[in-house]
């Protein structure tokens, strides 16, 4: 059994470490720390050994990786609570579902550079790190090539003067794994650069980092984002209204006062955020934290998560019953990601 995972590249050009002797700052000391371990996962929440051989075998598949402000989140004892099955591996994984495969988006046919996936009209998309702070188990990169996108400092020179030569590109979008995984001063430098481009307008960023670190949220962060000319946009992934605690909503604090708009994209879970009360409580606690509900995707079918599917008929269902409660603002719009469609398709 092959263990595939964004983790298994540890540094890119964009990941260098610290020099010697300099103290690392604490959102890398968290991700340092991070469980890793099917056996400690289940101990630290005093689950039942029953969880412990289908952790162990997804975990094979797909390693495990939760950090320590993100478990302070998961009740102990509940093999149910909505944030841990977002991370606990289950036998399930193993299941070979019919249609679901390993690049269910087909990224590879979209990659002129690597490191570049450029799939609409006036965006691109730059895999800016190929570790996340977490290991989501529905994710739809969970088999995605990392090692053959970590560009070196040449080929993102190369990316970037396929960037400025072409005109109709508005918006840099930074991805993973997850971009803030990556160090500031990486970051500062390719923020830099995308902001010397005059047709650039935008730099978004999509990331979950926020949301499962929150001290990723620190003045050094801040300096290169609210230093950069481009309108920026923060993306966060929060699928269930537990995910938003205080910190989380002081790093959002944060965010927004470097002049980052903010909004969210949630993924329709079977068995987490599939039923009318969570979502319209996600949402409320979404604005709560200055963030507004953009997208909820319905799964994109990735090999080992088929066990997270929702119906496209209940996925409807469950608008409907937010559209009877909710304002136009609190409504995410659901929709599709087709492969070769230009644009996300609306359920
Ligand atoms: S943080 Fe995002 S990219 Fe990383 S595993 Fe979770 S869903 Fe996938």
């Amino acid at each position: 059994m092959i263990t595939r995972s964004p983790i298994d590249v540890q540094t890119t050009p964009l990941q260098d470490p610290v020099s010697p002797g300099t103290r690392k700052p604490a959102w890398q000391r968290q991700l340092a720390g991070a469980i890793r371990d099917p056996r400690v996962l289940c101990e630290r929440l005093r689950l039942s050994d029953a969880w412990l051989p289908g952790a162990e075998t997804g975990h094979a598949l797909f390693e495990i990786r939760v950090p320590e402000a993100y478990l302070a989140r998961i009740r102990p004892g509940d093999p149910h609570d909505p944030l841990l099955r977002q991370v606990l591996p289950l036998n399930a994984e193993m299941h070979q579902s019919p249609g679901y495969t390993l690049d269910p988006l087909n990224e590879a046919t979209h990659t002129p550079r690597r490191g570049l996936i450029h799939k609409y009209h006036g965006r691109v998309l730059l895999i800016a790190s190929p570790t996340c702070a977490v290991n989501c188990r529905y994710c739809f990169r969970r088999h995605f090539p990392y090692a053959e996108n970590a560009p070196s400092r040449a080929q993102w020179q190369d990316t970037l003067d396929y960037l400025r030569k072409d005109t109709s590109i508005r918006e840099a979008i930074l991805s993973g794994g997850d971009p803030l995984a990556a160090n500031d001063r990486q970051l500062a430098w390719l923020v830099e650069q995308l902001g010397a481009i005059s047709h650039f307008k935008r730099l978004r960023i999509h990331t979950r980092l926020p949301v499962v670190i929150p001290d990723r949220v620190d003045p050094k962060l801040l300096g290169w984002l609210g230093r950069t000319r481009l309108q920026k946009v923060v993306v966060l992934h929060i699928n269930h209204p537990n995910e938003v605690d205080n910190a989380v909503i002081k790093a959002c604090t944060r965010l927004k006062e470097a002049g980052a708009t903010l909004l969210n994209q949630s993924v329709l879970l079977h068995g987490i955020n599939d039923s009318a009360p969570v979502l319209i409580a996600l949402s409320e606690r979404l604005f709560e934290a200055g963030i507004l509900p953009y997208y909820l995707h319905v799964l994109d079918p990735v090999q080992g998560a088929a066990h997270f599917d929702v119906s496209d008929e209940e996925a409807r269902g469950l608008m409907e019953a937010l559209r009877e409660r909710l304002p136009g603002f609190l409504m995410p719009r659901l929709v599709r990601e087709v492969p070769g469609k230009s644009a996300k398709t609306p359920l």
